[in-house]
Order: structure tokens, then sequence, then C-alpha cells
């Protein structure tokens, strides 16, 4: 017998397996599968294909992640209403991570349970950790709201956030891939619990949510997310930049100082969150402000709409207008957000995201790039009736063309260029109107 036959391991496991392959019932009895779930602690669980539509666009990602996957295990944990309601944010942030725990650990124990069985299974996180030598790209592993609408757990809300039907959008989403296939699927629930109040418009303090159902994602991630990765990192560079303690001082002041400490201590803090505080849809929430709006606004949504507090914001953004113009009590700070792309195809799929509508008032314009160097490529940006469409490749009749070394470009974003001296050098060629690429940076601020 050879030394590797002879391997005490090896014998054992040829000798009393434990784990009988056959043995394991494929596909896998839903109803067993969804008791699992509830009793180590789900408060909703629905089950998902590999092959269904509404998340193809994961699904190579998840397949690199889980290569065996067949099924999406999708859940939900509620977390506690008036936590997250209170304008004392601290007591948000602690619901907010302890029902994050919560659902990391339910999501370690189920997959510790199916492992025991036989069955592979991998929990990818909650939230954070993610694949942050991606960043600024895709670090996330799952994106856990499709899944969970495909698995009928409820649909998202004008905030973008999954309202559950019963428990409102006052829950987090877990989701668990798994190497087999189960005897039932669910299918998403045929109604939006969304109830289009608009309360969630009123209530964010940058204007991230339009009444029409647009979404100013760089606003959101600018403020609430001041504390997190790209706030972070400007705030690295604040201090970088500082040339003593004092000149620091002048740029973060010691409340900002101590709160950076205590994301990094304890767990990143949401800034804000006011469209979750101020949701009154699902069945379990509803009730509250269907006995009595105005109470319910003055109560919920008031507090927050008063509240003395920085405001983050971009020089130049939408979100900065807007704090001036709703809530002159807020103090505005205007930061960068550090959303800078590595890569040209990072720039034109990044573009929607910090495109400011209403930067781009008046444009009717079409504009042609072409990159090239290390990066080529051609595309489209049209700018009109403020709305933006990128295009992979020249088309239309462009009013101005810009052709860049793809380097230089990206150094440019990333204000590590000056733009004259790139014009100078031919590095970045303009054929039409100045006028038309002031316009264009104008709404990208
Ligand atoms: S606050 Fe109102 S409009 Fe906003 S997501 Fe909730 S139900 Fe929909």
């Amino acid at each position: 017998m050879s030394k590797f036959d002879d391997h005490p391991t090896v014998r054992q496991y040829r000798e009393q397996s434990t784990i009988d392959d056959s043995t394991i019932a494929s596909p896998l009895d839903a109803d067993w599968l969804r008791s699992l779930c509830l009793e180590l602690g789900a408060d909703d669980v629905g089950f998902v294909e590999i092959d269904r539509p509404e998340i193809a666009a994961q699904r190579q990602d998840i397949l690199v992640a889980f290569p065996p996957t067949k099924t999406l295990v999708s859940f939900v944990c509620r977390m506690n209403r008036e936590n997250v309601r209170s304008s004392e944010r601290s007591l948000a942030n602690v619901e907010f991570h302890t029902t994050g725990d919560e659902v990391n650990q339910i999501a370690h124990e189920i997959v510790a349970t199916l492992e025991q069985k036989g069955i592979r299974a991998l929990n990818p996180a909650m939230g954070f950790p993610m694949e942050m030598d991606r960043f600024p790209g895709k670090i996330w592993v799952v994106s856990h709201k499709p899944v969970a609408v495909a698995a009928g757990l409820g649909h998202m809300g004008i905030h973008r956030n999954v309202i559950h039907p019963k428990f409102g959008n006052f829950i987090l989403l877990g989701t668990i891939l798994i190497e087999a296939e189960v005897t039932k699927y669910n299918k998403p629930i045929d109604y939006n619990p969304c109830l289009e109040c608009k309360l969630c418009v009123v209530a964010c303090p940058v204007g991230a949510i339009g009444g029409d159902g647009h979404f100013n994602f760089s606003a959101c991630y600018t403020h609430n997310y001041r504390e997190f990765l790209g706030g972070f990192t400007d705030w690295v560079e604040d201090i970088a930049e500082s040339k003593s303690a004092h000149d620091y001082r002048q740029k973060v002041n010691d409340s900002e100082s101590a709160s950076m400490w205590q994301s990094l201590a304890f767990k990143s803090n949401y800034k804000a969150a006011y469209c979750v505080a101020a949701c009154p849809a699902g069945e379990d929430v509803i009730g509250q402000f269907l006995r009595n709006k105005k109470g319910f606004v003055k109560e919920v949504v008031r507090p927050l709409q008063d509240k003395e507090e920085t405001i983050y914001v971009v020089p130049g953004s939408d979100a900065q207008d807007y704090v001036a113009r709703r809530f002159p009590h807020k103090k505005v700070k205007q930061v960068s957000n550090s959303l800078r792309p590595n890569s040209i195809q990072g720039f034109l799929s990044g573009l929607p995201l910090v495109f400011q509508r209403n930067q781009s008032v008046g444009l009717d314009v079409i504009y042609h790039f072409t990159f090239t160097g290390k990066e080529q490529c051609q595309a489209t940006v049209i700018i009109k009736d403020k709305t933006i469409q990128v295009e992979n490749s020249h088309i239309g009749t462009a009013n101005i063309h810009i052709s860049a070394d793809s380097h230089t470009w990206l150094q440019f974003l990333a204000k590590e260029q000056n733009i004259v001296w790139a014009l100078i050098r031919r590095k970045i060629r303009v054929r039409g109107s100045l006028r038309l690429l002031q316009a264009f940076g104008k709404c990208f601020p």
C-alpha cells in the first residue's frame, strides 16, 4: 500500500465514512429546508434556482464564488423599528449592526448544519467584508436585493430598499448558496408593498430619492456612507494633506475625528438611512400610519427633518443645492467621495451613478469619446432632458468629439493631471466647443 493510502485520515474515511453521499436526497425537500432556516432564526425564507433570469446579471460572479451553486436560499431578519426610527442615529446603528450580525450568525449555522449532512453550502457576508481589491468596482459577492425579490420576500420600494409584505423595510437580507436543488422554488410576490407615500423622499437629507423614482447614488453614498469606503479614503487624504494638527482641525473637527474613531473601533455608522426610518409600508408597520397620518409624520419624519447636523456633499452637486434649499438649518460640508474610476470601463459604467441631473438642465448633447493607449475603446454619452445614456460605441451625430489617452484621462479624473497640460500635449484632443466639455464636467462634479 502506498504511503498515501496508508495515511490514517484516508484509511479512516475509507473504512468508516460518516457521510454516505448516496443518502443525500436530491432535490432537497423545500419544506424541510425552510423549517431549518426558520428554526435557526430566520424570519422568512425563499428559494431561487441558479438559472433564474432575475439573477442573470450576477450568476457568473456567484459561480466564481461557489461553482456548484444550484439554489440560492434568501432569508430576512427583522429589525426593531423604534431604534431604526430614532433621530439619535447611534440607536439606529446599533440595530443595523446587531441584526446584521444575527443574519451572518444564522447563515453560518444553516451552512454548518447543511455541511454536517453532507450538503455543500456557503454564506456570503450580509454586508461587509467585501472584495476591496475590486473597489471602486463591484466589491460584493452576492447582490442580496434581487435574490430576495426573486425569492418572493418583497419588492424594492421607491427608496431602493426591499420592503417585505409583513415586516416592511425593517429587515436585513441574507443569501446562502447551496449545491443542491430543492423541490419547490418561490416566485416574486404579485404586488409592491411600497405605498408611494413619498415619506422617504421628504425625509432624505440629501434629496437622493426623487419623487419621480430617480435615485441620486452619489448623494446617498457621499453623506450616508461618509465613514465607509470613499469617505474614509477622503478623510485619510485630509490627514495626508494637513501641514499640522491645527491645519487638520481646520478640515476635520474633533466631533468628526471621534465619529471616525467610533466607526473604526465599533463598526461603520450610517449618517442617515432616514428613508428606512420613515417608511410606513408592510402589514406589521402600516397600522400606526393609517390610524393617524399627520401624527406619524410629526413623530417619525419631522424629527429627522428638523435635526441639526452636518450633511456631506460634493461641491457643485445637486445635493448641495438641495440641502441649502430644503434644510437651511443643517450644516453643509463639502467633501470628496473618492469615487475615482481606475479603468475606462469603470469610468463609463460609473457615469450614471455620479450624474447630477439638475446640473444638466438645458443640455441636449451627444458626446463621442475615443480612448487610445492602454485601454482602447469608443463610447457615446447622450445627455438630454436631464437624463444620461451611455453606449459602448459611437452612435448618432456628435456635437463634440473627445479623443484621450486612457491613462491621461484617468489621471485627469483623479485630479492628478491638469487638463490644460493634457490639451497642450495633445494627450486629450477636443473637436467641438470647449463649452460643451465644461458642461459635461459640471454634470459629474
Ligand atoms: S416611504 Fe413610502 S414611498 Fe418610500 S419606500 Fe416606503 S412606502 Fe414607498
